[in-house]
């Protein structure tokens, strides 16, 4: 019946295969076992931390994305049968804060409708009132004389 239980023979081997551990060895392991793990943590908080400024970085264009849209969008079929009521609103009157809004964004932008606004109106709207429109950035120069 072969032995299982370990037999010292003077060389570290017995007759299992297994051998002696060198002093030091077991300490070494334990060391880099715990670096090893160290390295896993640190890549765990590099990933988290990058994820969460990525996600930072979504919520602010996603804020800044709903605060531009935040203003309805009108056509100029809409915008020019409410200038009467937004020149009275520049004027003092009340509008509806939605609506008004829509105007002036409209006017600011708009080749078309901010030179018959400006005819109609003259003196009401402001140069700071004009902004730069993505769609329309060559049309209005053109149109506005810049
Ligand atoms: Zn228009």
């Amino acid at each position: 019946m072969p032995t299982t239980q370990p037999t010292p023979n003077g060389s570290g081997r017995n007759d299992s295969g297994w051998s002696k551990c060198p002093p030091g060895a077991l300490v070494a392991t334990g060391a880099r076992l715990r670096s090893a793990e160290r390295g896993r943590r640190l890549r765990a908080a590099t990933l988290g931390a990058s994820l969460c400024g990525t996600l930072a970085v979504c919520v602010a264009l996603g804020l800044l994305w709903s605060d531009r849209s935040a203003v309805k969008e009108i056509v100029c079929s809409a915008c020019t049968p409410r200038f009467a009521q937004y020149a009275a609103h520049l004027q003092g009157a009340p509008m509806d804060a939605a609506e008004a809004a829509a105007v002036a964004h409209h006017l600011s932008y708009c080749p078309l409708c901010r030179p018959k606004f400006q005819q109609q109106y003259p003196g009401l709207l402001t140069e700071a009132s004009r902004e730069r429109h993505p769609h329309y950035p060559l049309a209005q120069n053109a149109i506005l004389g810049k």
